[in-house]
């Protein structure tokens, strides 16, 4: 159908986008950065899922690989063995990410992997207490919402967890106080702050968290969900900080956007002791963990990214693109900041005031002023055929966060139509 109308029986997550746009999009072929649409049009991805297609949309490799993996017929999971794919997959992951980690737990989604970094750190320090940083996404099951400070997630959803606190992101004092008053398992937080306006801290802050975390014994977790697989250039954005947390979660990038996977990365210590103080064997387990497909994509997608060095080509275009925006929008009244890390970037506006208004968009009265990102992201999309989105609920900051394949006259191309959106607040 052309028409839009199964969505009724599909969770309505969004104020759709092409709802508010008065417009019937239907995608059907994806490549790349592509995305072909049934009336012959070609829309430009500025999100990829959310940090999901880092290698692009259907990778011909990966499609090719799970193709042959398919026809290979083997056990696509068994849950009383582990595959040679899971152990080939995991021995990779713990040599990129190097440091402390030794032991991989696989499982579907981000938020997964959060529930098990609240598990393995309370089994493993017994303290209960979870500390993490105020304004940051970590997934929306129970446990992960328990760790996200904003209730626009949250309302409505409790009693959530026990004993988990927030503290400042980027404030080494903040954390410091919390850290000395009582004793916790975890400080858990993502190195830059995704849905929470692509914040990035002061370069000493991490190192500085993590020194901290160890004198007073609590674990020092990286979420990893998004900045992971050479989104921010490096293969962890720990690497760029340098610091070496005790627990890593991965997901998204992870298996190129064709079949779910996550992962939590730690040390033979941390996960041995969740069986040797428990002393239950299948404690903690996921029924599609390690499931063959998943596996493969895992292993695929890693290659691809290193075969095209696209780490490399990560930091580079996403210095290009910070620094051209930076000059080309510093002029705006309503440009507060570009900011980021390799491509994962976001423009942060101010809120609007009378000059809003002269903004020509038919559809605006839907749009609340506090919404400016909004308006950006729908005229990006109408006039210049550019997918992109906002941070979370940061409704005035807008995320850039293409395909790491993405081309230089992509890049071209959305820097031109981001200054003539921004241009027309200003006329
Ligand atoms: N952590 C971070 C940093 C995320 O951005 C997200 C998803 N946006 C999650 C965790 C949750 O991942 P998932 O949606 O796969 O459960």
């Amino acid at each position: 159908r052309n028409d839009n109308s199964y969505e009724r029986y599909v969770n309505p997550q969004w104020v759709h986008l092409l709802d508010v746009l008065e417009m019937n999009v239907n995608y059907v072929h994806c490549h790349g950065v592509e995305l072909h649409t049934s009336d012959g049009k070609a829309i430009i991805d500025f999100n990829s899922g959310y940090c999901v297609h880092n290698i692009g949309h259907n990778h011909p490799r990966l499609i090719a690989a799970l193709k042959e993996e398919l026809d290979r017929s083997g056990p696509a999971m068994l849950q009383t063995h582990v595959s040679d794919l899971a152990g080939e997959l995991a021995e990779k992951l713990c040599a990129r990410a190097g440091g402390r980690f030794t032991k991989v737990f696989f499982a579907s989604s981000g938020s997964e992997g959060v529930e098990t970094v609240i598990k393995f750190a309370r089994a493993h320090t017994e303290r209960s207490g979870i500390l993490y940083a105020a304004d940051g996404f970590h997934g929306l099951t129970c446990g992960a919402l328990s760790l996200m400070s904003d209730e626009f997630w949250k309302a409505g959803f409790g009693p959530l967890l026990p004993e988990t606190e927030s503290v400042l992101f980027d404030d080494i004092e903040a954390l410091e106080n919390k850290l000395a008053a009582k004793p916790f398992a975890a400080f858990v937080l993502e190195p830059i702050q995704g849905e929470g306006g692509v914040r990035v801290p002061a370069p000493d802050y991490l190192i500085k968290a993590q020194a901290l975390c160890r004198r007073y014994g609590t674990l020092f977790v990286l979420d990893e969900v998004q900045t992971g697989f050479y989104r921010t250039g490096d293969f962890l954005a720990a690497h760029h900080f340098g610091v070496e947390p005790d627990m890593v979660v991965l997901a998204k990038a992870m298996s190129g956007g064709l079949i779910p996977c996550s992962a939590v990365l730690m040390s033979d210590a941390i996960c041995n002791s969740i069986y040797s103080s428990l002393r239950r064997a299948f404690i903690h387990t996921t029924t599609y963990s390690e499931n063959s497909l998943a596996m493969r994509a895992g292993l695929t997608t890693l290659d691809i990214l290193e075969d095209e060095k696209l780490g490399a080509r990560a930091a580079s275009l996403g210095e290009y693109l910070r620094r051209t925006l930076t000059e080309r929008l510093g002029k705006y009244e309503m440009v507060a900041e570009v900011r980021g890390l390799g491509l994962l970037n976001a423009i942060e506006f101010r809120k609007p005031r009378s000059y809003l208004l002269r903004i020509p968009f038919e559809t605006f009265s839907k749009i609340h002023p506090a919404m400016f990102g909004q308006v950006v992201v729908m005229r990006l999309f109408k006039d210049h055929g550019i997918l992109s989105q906002i941070c979370g609920n940061n409704f005035l900051t807008l995320k850039i966060a293409p395909p790491l394949v993405v081309s230089d006259e992509q890049i071209e191309h959305y820097i031109t139509a981001v200054e003539q959106v921004v241009s027309l607040a200003h006329t």
